[in-house]
């Protein structure tokens, strides 16, 4: 494997890329895999789509981008043959706005040839909506938007257990963050996104496992001390 694949749940893993500490998630279902945004650059998104195929040969069939920052949605240019589902704003920043992308992403230190071949091939998603069903055959992968907060379109994505052993997991975007506090950008409302995290715990559950965009796997707990941090704001 490319990556280290941290195992959450049954079929469920995720892994921490080495640029920015970003989280790609990946659930595996009888009838296909869904991933869990894209990683930057072509190299990583290849690495992710390789280590993908030896889970399921069939390779991503389906893409949740959880908002439209670059860390997450770039490497989308790989999966050509993925379903990509995201809320309106995601497509219209790849169409309109990649002078954003294009700054924010050099800003970060990111290698500039590799944006800009990446932002050239940047995959579209054609599933818009603010709530999705997604159908893997064994199991049904939830998606909401459960209001705004780090943007006004993050999705969170939940992925209930397939044993009873198993938790549920909630893959939470930068809705949550571990590795460092909550990023607050010009994009972002602090006092509507503590109120967002009510949601996203209702969503989640007590007993989940919550899976930030950044930083190692956290608690119905931490959720609620970032939401503390958000309203001390
Ligand atoms: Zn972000």
């Amino acid at each position: 494997m490319n990556q280290d694949w941290e195992s959450l749940a049954t079929g469920v893993y995720r892994c921490r890329l080495q640029f920015l500490d970003v989280t790609v998630g990946l659930v595996l279902g009888d009838d296909g895999a869904l991933l869990i945004d894209s990683g930057t650059t072509f190299e990583e998104a290849r690495s992710i789509e390789a280590d993908v195929r030896r889970f399921d040969q069939r390779g991503v069939r389906h893409l949740v981008l959880t908002h439209d920052h670059f860390d997450h949605i770039l490497g989308s240019a790989v999966f050509a043959e993925a379903a990509v589902h995201a809320m309106p704003a995601v497509a219209e920043t790849m169409l309109h706005r990649t002078d954003y992308l294009r700054s924010h992403a050099l800003e970060y230190g990111a290698a500039e040839a590799d944006i800009d071949a990446v932002i050239a091939a940047v995959r579209i998603p054609e599933h818009l909506c603010a709530q999705a069903s997604i159908e893997l055959g064994d199991r049904t992968v939830e998606v909401e938007h459960p209001g705004i907060g780090h943007t006004d379109h993050d999705l969170v994505v939940r992925v209930p257990p397939l044993h009873a052993t198993d938790p549920t997991v909630l893959f939470c975007g930068d809705l949550v963050e571990e590795s460092g506090d909550p990023s607050v950008t010009s994009g972002s409302d602090v006092t509507q996104w503590a109120l967002t995290l009510d949601r996203v715990l209702e969503i989640g559950g007590p007993g989940a496992v919550y899976v930030p965009g950044h930083g190692a796997v956290v608690d119905a707990e931490f959720v609620r001390r970032q939401q503390q941090w958000l309203r001390a704001r």
